[in-house]
């Protein structure tokens, strides 16, 4: 048998390849080793049919939060998070980024206890408090901003770590940005900024368009507090202007930061994200965000081409965390992939203050594949009718058999 497994008859789009069309997608050794049309079933040892489903790249989700700051009690932040392999496969998701749950004094109880034990791939921001994300409290500590180590754990852990954090921060100074800034700069990496509290001390348009560097991401976009349409209706300059510098825009949704207001006509006008990620947390996946797929549906559902919508979940956010051999099919790469099902009927999706948009298609993940294995099969698409397994299947004991009870 040349190959493991087959993926026959789905609709492949792929963004970095430019492919969008119906393929066959072959995996050996993990990787992927053929995506064209027609490839003979008698060639893999397994083959199942995608018919009707999407096949893309496994979805990168560059902000969630998966640590719990130990010894803290109401710890907001930590309380929310949730551990990633319960969340990732189920929704398509094989790459998780946590942004800023740890600091430089906590990362390496982080790294012992979520970063190197689950199957998720998994990378970390690195928040510039030193405690990390506890309470809104702790992220005020100034006097726990220390670039110098932050910047040093950040390079330690470099096979995990993709970036700097700073979220939450409240106080007029700029101070909690700069650092962040001066952290990734130092450690030659990106930084991740969640503004915290909007000020006219430090208006965004000056964060995105003169102190953020290329590269660096702005998440919660479409937060209610970030400017983004004229009197005239048009957007505004600013935006363009970010962009242009190479300012990256992360979706971001979470538990407060996706209002249609801003998402709506943002689309509408062709400003699309850069990536889209969830914020995941306890909170917000049992509210509007709900999981990955739900926040690619609402992009969707407000005109963001679905070509656009895959490259912002894949390759995208790969490239922003600096892991380019993520989020693509490319024969050779690792083969994480999403099998999804556009499911077309009556659809509603909320916003963070429960405003509703009403669409006609839904993304669900049916089947993920990690590594080339399937770590997600929501109809059972890798099954085999029970009755074909025999009279004994699930005997542990083969050779005794199933033991019976005497007759009467
Ligand atoms: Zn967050």
């Amino acid at each position: 048998m040349r190959y493991e497994l087959l993926l026959k008859n789905g609709h492949v789009i792929d963004p970095k390849n430019g492919v969008d069309e119906i393929r066959d997608v072959a995996i050996v050794d993990g990787k992927i080793a053929d995506v064209t049309a027609g490839i003979p079933e008698d060639q893999a040892k397994q083959v199942i049919d995608v018919s009707n489903l999407l096949v893309t790249p496994g979805l990168v989700d560059i902000h969630t939060h998966m640590y719990a700051t130990p010894g803290y009690k109401n710890a907001w932040a930590g309380d929310n998070s949730i551990l990633p392999d319960g969340f990732s496969f189920r929704s398509g998701v094989t790459t998780m980024v946590d942004t800023g749950s740890a600091g430089c004094r906590t990362f390496e109880d982080f790294r012992m206890r979520v970063l190197d034990r689950f199957q998720t791939r998994t990378f970390a921001f690195v928040n510039i408090v030193g405690m990390g994300m506890v309470t809104n409290d702790v992220e005020q500590n100034i006097s726990d901003m220390d670039v110098d180590i932050t910047a040093s754990v950040m390079k330690e852990n470099a096979d995990v770590v993709v970036g700097a954090k700073t979220a939450h921060y409240r106080g007029p100074e700029w101070i909690s940005v700069d650092r962040t800034l001066a952290a990734g700069k130092a450690a030659g990496m990106p930084s991740m900024i969640d503004f915290g509290l909007f000020l006219k001390e430090r208006p965004y348009y000056e964060l995105v368009t003169e102190r953020m560097a290329p590269g660096d991401i702005t998440t919660h976009m479409f937060l209610g507090d970030v400017p983004w349409v004229r009197p005239d209706g048009k957007l505004f300059d600013y935006l363009y202007k970010a962009r242009e510098r190479g300012i990256i825009f992360d979706v971001g949704h979470g538990g407060g930061s996706f209002y249609w207001r801003n998402a709506v006509p943002a689309i509408a006008q062709g400003f699309f994200p850069d990536s889209i990620s969830t914020d995941l947390h306890t909170k917000c996946m049992n509210d509007a965000m709900q999981d990955m797929t739900n926040v690619m549906s609402k992009l969707l559902v407000i005109g963001m081409p679905l070509n656009e919508v895959i490259r912002a979940s894949t390759i995208n956010p790969a490239h922003e965390i600096g892991h380019p051999e993520f989020g693509h099919l490319s024969v050779g790469a690792v083969a994480d992939v999403a099998c999804l099902n556009l499911l077309e009927g009556d659809f509603a999706y909320l916003d963070v203050r429960d405003g509703k948009f009403e669409g006609t298609q839904r993304l669900r993940a049916e089947l993920t594949l990690l590594h080339g294995q399937v770590v997600w099969d929501w109809n059972a698409r890798t099954g085999i009718d029970y009755r074909e397994l025999g009279d004994t299947y699930g005997v542990r004991n083969q050779e005794d058999g199933l033991i019976l009870p005497p007759e009467p």
